[in-house]
């Protein structure tokens, strides 16, 4: 079986990564990373410098004009 990618050349996809500080519950949302993961630790909070768990990886689809 072929995939063929020219039916997919108007809808474009932005994988996004939300990491979730464990102390204050701030929430940071990232372009997704190779290697990323949900319950990966992330980095430190930019508000507090607590730890951060990825807690969603999602894709947003962009409409191309
Ligand atoms: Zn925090």
């Amino acid at each position: 079986m072929s995939h063929d990618m020219k039916d997919e050349k108007d809808k474009r996809s932005i994988v996004y990564t939300i990491e979730e500080c464990q102390k204050c519950g701030v929430k940071n949302k990232r372009i997704f990373k190779v290697g990323d993961y949900v319950y990966k630790f992330g980095g430190s909070c930019l508000r507090c410098n607590g730890s951060t768990l990825i807690t969603m990886i999602y894709a947003e689809y962009v409409n191309g004009t």
